[in-house]
Order: C-alpha cells, then sequence, then structure tokens
C-alpha cells in the first residue's frame, strides 16, 4: 500500500489514482535562464524517484514538466523584469538562444542523472493562447481585475487562499511589506497577465493590448490543459509552496469550485556548507562542475538518495566523498554477486523485496531502501542477490547493472599531478613510505587528493 506525505492536509495519506491505473502528475520546471545547479536536481531526482516508485508500484504514468521561458519576474512575487529577458541582455544574446542553451543544458543533466523525462514537455511560449483563455474565464467568473499594468487575481475573493502553506491571510495582510502597487485591491494580490512597454522583448497580442503571461497561469494552463482538473500529484521544491502553488491553487479553484489536485509533493532544499546556495558565495555547483571536481552523476544521485526528500541536505565536499566512496564500494560488491555461481534460498530474497517495497511504499523512504539493500549485499554471494539488487535499481536507477568503468567522470589531470601520483605508487611498491606520504601531501597542496584502492589509485580535483 502507498502511502505520501501531502503538503495539503500535512499527513502521509494513502494513495489510489483518481480515476484507472494512469497517474496523472504534473511538475514544475525549469526557468532555462540559466545552468540548473545541483540544488534544482535534488528537486529532479525526488521527481524521477516519485515517477519510479509509481511504476514500481504497477501504475502507469502521464507525466508534464513544464519549461518557463517567460514570465518569471526576478521576484516571484511579480516585481522586476523577467529572468530570461535579463540574461538575454547581459550575456548579448536573444530570449530564443538564451532558452535553446539552458533547456538543451537541463535536459542533458536529467540524462545524466538518469532522470526519466516526463512524458510531456511543455514550453510556457507555446501556451501563450491557452493562458489568455484562462485569464478570460477568471475574469468572466470575477476573480480578475484590471489595473495600469495588468490583470490582476482578487485573492480575497477566494475563500480558501493560504490552505497549502497554512498562512493567515488577515495577518499576512496586516504584516504585508510596503505596497510597491498601490492600485491592487490586496498587496498578495499576483499577476496573471502583465501588459509591456514597448521595450520589452517577449510581447504578445492579448484582449488587454499587448503582454506577457504571469508565472503562476502558466502551471495552471498547462496542467489544465494536458492532465485536465483534478489530477492525481504535483510536484515542485518547497519554495513553491507559499506563492507559486498557493497561487495556482486559487487559480485553478476558482474554476473547478472543487480540489484540483489530489497530492501536493514537496522536496525540501539542498543546501551548500549549511547555507543557502547563491552567486556572490560562489558556492552555486552544477552537474558539469561537479564532474570537473571528479565526482559523476551517479555519485551525485546516490549522495541525494541517502538522505530522505523531506529533509533538508547539507551539501558538502567531505560528505560528497564519502558517497562517491559507497557508490564505488557498492558497485564492486554487486560485481562479486554477479560472478558467483551459489544460490540464494528464494524465501531470504522474497523478505529482502517485501522489506524493499515496504520501504519506498512508506513516501518514498529510499535511505531505508538503501540500508535494506547494503545488508542484502552482505550475504553470502550468489547471482540471485545481484538479480535483486538489479530489480531495486528500478526505483533506485543507480544503473547498478554498468560496469565502473562507463560511469567515470572523464577528467583531465594536469601531467604534473599524475607525475607526482605514479612517483608515490613507486615509492610505495618500494616501501619508502617517508617518501610516498611527502609526495601525498605535496599532491594534496596543489590542491588534489589520492584515494588508494586495490592495486590502483584514483586523484580527485579538491
Ligand atoms: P527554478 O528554475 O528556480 O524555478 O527551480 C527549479 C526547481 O528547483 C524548483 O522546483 C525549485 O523549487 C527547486 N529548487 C530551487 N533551489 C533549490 C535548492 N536549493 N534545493 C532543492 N530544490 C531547489
Ligand atoms: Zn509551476
Amino acid at each position: 500500500m502507498l502511502k505520501l506525505y501531502n503538503t495539503l492536509s500535512r499527513k502521509k495519506e494513502i494513495f489510489n489514482p483518481l480515476s484507472d491505473n494512469t497517474v496523472k502528475m504534473y511538475s514544475c520546471g525549469p526557468t532555462v535562464y540559466n545552468f540548473a545547479h545541483i540544488g534544482n536536481m535534488r528537486t529532479y531526482i525526488f521527481m524521477d524517484i516519485l515517477r519510479r516508485t509509481l511504476k514500481f508500484c504497477g501504475y502507469k504514468l502521464k507525466g508534464v514538466m513544464n519549461v518557463t521561458d517567460v514570465g518569471h519576474l526576478l521576484s516571484d512575487s511579480d516585481d522586476g523584469e523577467d529572468k530570461m529577458e535579463v540574461a538575454a541582455r547581459k550575456q548579448q544574446k536573444s530570449v530564443k538562444e538564451i532558452a535553446d542553451t539552458y533547456a538543451k543544458a537541463f535536459f542533458e543533466d536529467l540524462e545524466k542523472l538518469n532522470i526519466e523525462k516526463p512524458e510531456i514537455i511543455a514550453y510556457a511560449t507555446e501556451h501563450i493562447k491557452e493562458m489568455i483563455e484562462y485569464v478570460k474565464e477568471l475574469q468572466k467568473a470575477g476573480y480578475a481585475y484590471e489595473i495600469s499594468d495588468g490583470i490582476y487575481f482578487d485573492t480575497s475573493k477566494f475563500k480558501d487562499y493560504g490552505k497549502l502553506s497554512g498562512i493567515d491571510i488577515e495577518n499576512q495582510l496586516a504584516g504585508a511589506r510596503v505596497e510597491v502597487n498601490d492600485e491592487k485591491r490586496n498587496s498578495i494580490d499576483f499577476a496573471l497577465w502583465k501588459k509591456a512597454d514597448p521595450n520589452h522583448i517577449m510581447q504578445w497580442e492579448s484582449p488587454w493590448g499587448m503582454g506577457y503571461p504571469g508565472w503562476h497561469i502558466e502551471c495552471s494552463a498547462m496542467s489544465r490543459k494536458y492532465l485536465g482538473m483534478p489530477f492525481d500529484i504535483h510536484t515542485g521544491g518547497v519554495d513553491h509552496i507559499p506563492i507559486h502553488h498557493e497561487n495556482e491553487i486559487a487559480q485553478n479553484e476558482a474554476l473547478t469550485k472543487n480540489k484540483s489536485v489530489n497530492f501536493w509533493m514537496h522536496g525540501e532544499f539542498m543546501l551548500v556548507d549549511n547555507g543557502k546556495m547563491s552567486k556572490s558565495l560562489n558556492n552555486t555547483y552544477t552537474i558539469s562542475d561537479l564532474k570537473e571536481k571528479g565526482y559523476s552523476a551517479m555519485d551525485f544521485r546516490y549522495f541525494c538518495l541517502n538522505t530522505h526528500y523531506r529533509k533538508k541536505l547539507n551539501f558538502t565536499f567531505d560528505s560528497m566523498n564519502f558517497a562517491k566512496t559507497s557508490y564505488r564500494r557498492l558497485k564492486e560488491q554487486l560485481l562479486l554477486h554477479k560472478n558467483s555461481k551459489a544460490v540464494t534460498d528464494k524465501k531470504v530474497i522474497e523478505e529482502y523485496k517485501e522489506k524493499f517495497k515496504n520501504a519506498v511504499e512508506d513516501d518514498l523512504n529510499i535511505p531505508l531502501a538503501l540500508g535494506i539493500l547494503w545488508t542484502m549485499l552482505k550475504e553470502e554471494k550468489s547471482k540471485d542477490i545481484y538479480d535483486t539488487a538489479i530489480y531495486f535499481d528500478k526505483v533506485l536507477g543507480l544503473n547498478l547493472d554498468k560496469e565502473e568503468s562507463e560511469e567515470k567522470p572523464q577528467t583531465t589531470l594536469p601531467q604534473e599531478i599524475t607525475e607526482l601520483a605514479e612517483k608515490r605508487k613507486k615509492a610505495k611498491a618500494e616501501k619508502n613510505f617517508a617518501l610516498a606520504d611527502s609526495l601525498r601531501n605535496e599532491i594534496e597542496n596543489k590542491g588534489y587528493s589520492i584515494i588508494d584502492k586495490p592495486g590502483c589509485y584514483e586523484i580527485i580535483k579538491k
């Protein structure tokens, strides 16, 4: 029995699809104005684990992910410029070039991380017609009003506003920051459609003149188009709960008058060195940055899987090193099982399968599922154990059936470092450990770590 934590009810609930055997799921996708960082990727690994678990439980999937290539302003609450346009100006490229570059990089990262692409990928700029239609419907139903810079949603008309995050609207209004737009009826009203000034690059004709959509309307319009309402599951990162998803609910339910999404699920944030990732701190790593430093995408996936998706995950290079070593050890153990001629009692295998299933069905308890895998690998070596691990990998997606060499990142090390490492290897072979240690120090001082392995070594950029 699959149980999932629903942000809406703040508890684990038994999951059943709303109709037939196909789960309809919408995932907030990237805003393609920059390379996605490892925090973003944590959220998509969570989405992937959820998708794989649903399939493991026998369901079919209809998943939609949007790509935001218009409408996401610098502040989530409709202030500032469009992120895409700022990037285009800074990089002296067209908005289309920016979107193409970063969308391509994003999907390449998904592939490297073994994240299955949802069945439907929906670009915001290709759904302007649907968004305009949606805003018209909201206006007709009395939830939208026009002011000089756009069409806004009147949150005071939607009595359930705040139900996802549990915010108290009265308090929110009382303590609201200084109003940036005094034409708005309520400070938390949000833009559905913005009127464009002539130098705004992206603009479309609409019943309200030339303009562009708000960020939130895109997800409502595209989820309704592809999944209908209500649908089963909506995912995103926790930062989307208070504004973006609250606004989606308002837009949806102003029209449906009923629950529009059955399960809202959110992945917790990734921190770096216990703090926020930010450009100014120079700690927004990408999957390519990690590769440069000697960690494969699978090392990172393994790192993420060790923490439950609803817990904060602190990224440090120490913990990443640990994950990398554990993942390699896992592969080594698997190889030993693969090459064994022995058999394991069917009952023992069934017990592991049962435990594994219970763990993943308990709100995707992947850390526990990994623990069960490790315990199983400690059994006497057998091909049956190997086959069971590969079966578990349908959920884990750790490429457990691939040989390690297929995973190894291709890093180019400076010649000086490889020479020092070779000298150290020779010194060790000659049992000159003092020299070997001083060579290790030299390598460390030059910014690399050397890890000894049976019969060989590996060098990692620190
Ligand atoms: P964005 O492209 O900014 O819309 O973000 C894409 C996804 O990544 C969203 O679902 C965010 O909630 C999520 N996200 C952003 N920052 C982090 C982080 N530090 N850790 C985990 N998820 C994040
Ligand atoms: Zn969204």
